[in-house]
């Protein structure tokens, strides 16, 4: 790419004026200030064609995508966005492409106040390779780490579970074709909503949050790890999305406990907030479903109905060096 092409790319498609008070693209570092008594939130993301989006993915739908995963990861901190950065790649100048991306790119960064401030443009590899930084801010000792659950918790799963699995096991003829089951599954693969405004309500009312990318029993293995506790989670208090309606139950259950790909958030309170995590629900319209509790010891139990354990095949605890089949 030569360097007019590339400026003339970033002025069409990536500045965007800057709010006050900030410093946005066309500078040598982007300016910006914090609120007195936060603390900053950054979060890297990289998403490379052919491994984390089909190469024919719409541009639009990624950039809305690309953002959105990004953005998760401040919610799951608790965080307000305060800004983004992108560096991109692009095998070729295919101004289509780069019209529709940025479009649903600066769309979702405007609805999540999240301007898009820098970056760094280039080409060269084969396929398109995306990174984008995010910004934010959350107060001091409010962030909702991974390693602040505590024995007793509740643990709560926002939303609905395992429509993106369902969707991606559709598109790719690992489930039976089914159009109209697609068509419903689709927009959460494509289109995750960011569970931001949740995540800053829940920043000093919960203790710890993950955003669940990797599957449920996957990520709240981070959780349990982090904070050196265990967990049982009650199968039939798992909230699934209306697209596993009718599946077979295997099918349901693993796309329920190690789906990816969900961007909601799982996180863990003391009890004595349950009310108030269900007013939050009202007032959010958003369902928040407890879905076990946390328990002293290691390791993750999922339980039926009668309180028995249920064997589960995909756990993805590849981050717990005691289970005998992931090392
Ligand atoms: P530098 O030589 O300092 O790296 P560049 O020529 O790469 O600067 O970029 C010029 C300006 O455009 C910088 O402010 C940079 O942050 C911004 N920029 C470059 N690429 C992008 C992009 N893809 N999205 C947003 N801003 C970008
Ligand atoms: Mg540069």
């Amino acid at each position: 790419m030569t360097a007019s092409g590339e400026f003339s790319l970033i002025e069409r498609y990536f500045r965007r004026p800057a709010p006050s008070g900030m410093l946005g693209v066309g500078d040598d570092c982007a300016l910006l200030s914090p609120a007195q008594g936060c603390e900053l939130a950054v979060s890297t993301d990289m998403l490379v064609e052919g491994r984390h989006f089909f190469p024919d993915a719409d541009p639009r739908q990624l950039g809305h995508k690309a953002l959105a995963v990004n953005l998760s990861d401040l919610a799951a901190m608790g965080a307000r966005p305060l800004a983004c950065t992108l560096a991109l790649s692009l095998p070729r100048v295919d101004e289509a492409w780069l019209q529709g991306f940025s479009e649903g790119f600066h769309a979702l960064a405007k609805e999540a106040q999240c301007p898009l401030v820098g970056g760094d443009t280039t080409g060269g590899a084969p396929g398109v390779v995306l990174c984008i930084t995010v910004m934010g801010q959350v107060r001091r000792h409010q962030a909702l780490r991974r390693d602040a659950a505590r024995v007793g918790d509740d643990i709560w799963v926002s939303g609905t579970l395992g429509a993106a699995d369902i969707a991606l096991r559709l598109a790719q003829g690992r489930l039976p074709a089914d159009a109209a089951r697609l068509k419903a599954a689709l927009p959460f693969l494509q289109c995750p909503t960011p569970r931001l405004k949740l995540g800053r309500y829940l920043a000093g009312v919960a203790h710890a949050a993950i955003d669940i990318s990797d599957g449920l029993l996957q990520d709240l293995g981070h959780i349990l790890k982090a904070s050196q506790c265990a967990a049982d989670v009650w199968l039939d208090a798992l909230p699934p999305n209306p697209v596993l309606q009718g599946l077979p139950p295997e099918i349901r259950q693993d796309a329920l406990l190690a789906g990816g790909d969900a961007y909601e958030l799982c996180f863990t309170a003391h009890t004595r907030r349950r009310e108030q995590i269900e007013i939050l629900s009202r007032q959010l319209d958003l369902p928040l479903s407890r879905v076990g509790v946390v328990r002293r010891g290691q390791g993750l139990r999922v339980l039926d109905a009668d309180g028995q354990e249920i064997p589960v095949t995909r756990r993805g605890f590849d981050h717990f060096s005691d289970n005998p089949d992931h090392g």
